[in-house]
């Protein structure tokens, strides 16, 4: 049995484990970085990256269907999901081949194979064990399901078995309306399948700010997808042509498939963590404002700790780990500080508190909230989408939340990320030019209007 020592030893090689494996490396560490299937893990090979790569496909049957409205003559014809496909793995398989090329130049050994936690800082990998003076739990999540209700991947799936389904659904029920569910029911509309989203929750993209969820609600029903919220999941039977789902309270809906988008889970079971004495919560590996796990030089990071489930986060906590074993100054992350997207048409993104957990830092006397409609906006009149930058500042204070809707607007999240995050007054931010015609003028209307001087608003 070899035995192999090394600063840092890294379970999981995706968006969280990859990240600190970067860093440490750049930090003059030696690190093992072991992965059981393809490093990149959920994001790049079953996320972030192929579920952008069909919405983008989506967006460009819309753009064809929509052809006469902008006076061009092109005609929609149908979707060749072997295409697709084909277009969605390229762009992954370039990705991936780029990352493995950036690992191997850091000197990391990329271990391939199942880990399993035999000591506290020791790892099995078939017959061998690798050792690290520190060791980082990267080993992710998997998509969960709800008591009684069986994935079978072919009528009852997953987001695993949706990306890489063979043909265009003719009808699908999308259980879930959280980020997920939303960025499936969008682009699956947009390929011509008739979606209906269950959400058990009062809105769609629940922890979003409620004038977000309601814009993009008003959105997805112009396109034709239909939502049932505050409706919960009964039971699923097969039927001759898909699957009959039974709400509570007996309504049935039928269609193809079922995809279930109820959330994720932290893969952490049978890997050895609780017998070296880390500590869990409902599966989630509990760790302090530095990432450390119960257990002296163990850390976890990403989607296996109970904080945002998003691959930036995993990638900034990643380094957070990687500096902290290192003896850098770290500050600990800013949660709400973190951007986050919901990548449909239209696109909701936001940064910041929302207008109920404002009021509830600051009592709702202390807070100012202003909507700037994109109707206002040029930019987006060519683009002909509708939507709205919400703020929220405390009063005569700094921005506390932003808000946006509207396709495209996931990009202008970076800008209202720096303004949520430097505490800007929204005096500030009116001072800064936005170059004309850009979405992004609608961020700089915004605040004008909170500053008291709004521009492109009618009385
Ligand atoms: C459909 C979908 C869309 C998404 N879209 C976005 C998005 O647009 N933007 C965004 O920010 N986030 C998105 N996410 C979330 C994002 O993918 C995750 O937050 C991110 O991948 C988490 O990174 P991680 O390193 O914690 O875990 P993972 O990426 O899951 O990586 C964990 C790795 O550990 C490996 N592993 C597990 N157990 C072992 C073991 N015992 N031994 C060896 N290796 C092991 C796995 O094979 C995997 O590669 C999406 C997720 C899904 C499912």
């Amino acid at each position: 049995m070899a035995d192999n020592s090394f600063d840092i030893v890294i379970l999981g090689g995706g968006s969280g484990g990859y990240a600190a494996a970067l860093r440490a490396a750049e930090l003059g560490k030696t690190v093992a970085l072991i992965e059981k299937d393809k490093v990149g893990g959920t994001c790049l090979h079953r996320g972030c990256i192929p579920t952008k790569a069909l919405l983008h496909a989506g967006e460009i049957a819309d753009a064809a269907r929509e052809s006469s409205q902008f006076g061009v003559n092109a005609s929609f014809e149908g979707i060749d999901m072997a295409g697709v496909h084909k277009y969605k793995d390229g762009v992954i398989s370039k990705n991936w081949k780029g990352l493995q090329g950036l690992i191997k130049s850091r000197g990391i050994q990329i271990i391939e194979g199942e880990g399993r936690l035999v000591a506290a800082k020791t790892v099995a990998v078939g017959e061998d064990t690798y050792t690290g003076t520190n060791l980082i739990l990267a080993t992710g999540s998997y998509a969960r399901s709800l008591p009684g209700l069986e994935i079978d991947g072919q009528r009852v799936i997953t987001s695993d078995h949706a990306l890489v389904i063979d043909h265009v659904p003719a009808s699908a029920i999308v259980l879930g309306g959280g980020v997920i569910g939303c960025e499936f029911a969008s682009a699956w509309k947009s390929f011509g399948t008739d979606v209906t989203i269950v959400e058990a929750l009062p809105h769609l993209v629940p922890i979003e700010d409620e004038d977000n969820s309601r814009l993009l609600e008003r959105a997805f029903r112009r396109r034709g997808i239909g939502f049932k919220l505050g409706a919960r999941f009964s039971a699923v039977e097969h039927t001759d042509t898909g699957v009959r789902v039974t709400l509570e309270g007996g309504e049935t809906l039928e269609a193809e498939l079922l995809l279930v988008a109820v959330g994720r889970g932290p893969t952490s079971s049978g890997l050895g963590y609780e017998e070296a004495g880390i500590a869990l919560d409902r599966g989630f590996v509990t760790v302090d404002e530095y990432c450390r796990t119960s257990v002296d030089g163990v850390y976890a990071v990403g989607d296996l700790i109970p904080t945002l489930q998003l691959a930036h986060v995993g990638f900034a906590e990643g380094i957070l780990v990687a500096e902290h074993i290192a003896g850098l100054p770290v500050a600990p992350i800013d949660y709400a500080g973190v951007p986050r997207i919901t990548y449909s048409q239209p696109e909701v993104a936001s940064v910041g508190l929302t207008g109920k957990e404002a009021a509830q830092k600051y009592g709702a006397d202390n807070v100012k909230t202003v909507t700037y409609d994109l109707s206002g906006n040029g930019r987006s009149a060519i683009l002909n989408t509708k939507g709205a930058v919400k703020l929220i500042a405390e009063k005569d204070g700094p921005v506390l939340g932003i808000h946006i809707v509207g396709d495209r607007v996931g990009e202008l999240i970076a800008e209202a990320q720096l303004i949520y995050n430097w505490e800007a007054l929204p005096s500030e931010v009116a001072q800064l030019i936005h170059p004309h015609p850009t979405q992004s003028e609608a961020i700089g209307e915004a605040h004008l209007l909170l500053a008291g001087k709004p521009l492109h608003v009618h009385d």
